[in-house]
């Protein structure tokens, strides 16, 4: 299932949106004051919706995410990792938390963001 993360440009809080289908769009609105100024953040989860839109495009049924791939807690964040590194970025240290906590067994509907 996509998630979306925006931070609010109010009280800089971050919320996670959750869309059941990647064309649903999505109105972010911020959980802590409602304000609807929202800027939208890169999720450490958002590689869901890249795979999906591959198979997509492929031909394929979406497919994703499966059960095998959540058995090797090592392909949680894997995909936000190697984006950072491709363009030489650090990590930040958010999505950091989040990646790590994931594969200690902390899934994203379980964060309290
Ligand atoms: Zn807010």
């Amino acid at each position: 299932m996509p998630i979306y993360e925006y931070r609010c440009q109010e009280c800089n809080r971050t919320s996670s949106f959750f869309t059941r289908s990647i064309s649903q769009a999505v109105e972010p609105v911020c959980s802590s004051c409602g304000s609807q100024r929202m800027e939208r953040l890169m999720s450490a989860f958002a590689h869901h919706k890249t795979v999906a839109q591959v198979h997509e495009e492929s031909g394929s049924p979406p497919a994703f995410p499966t059960p095998d791939y959540y058995s090797d807690p090592r392909n949680i964040g894997r995909h936000v990792e190697e984006t950072f590194q491709k363009h030489d970025v650090e990590l930040p240290q958010s999505i950091r938390e989040k990646i790590d906590a994931a594969r200690q067994g902390v899934m994203p509907k379980e964060l309290d963001v």
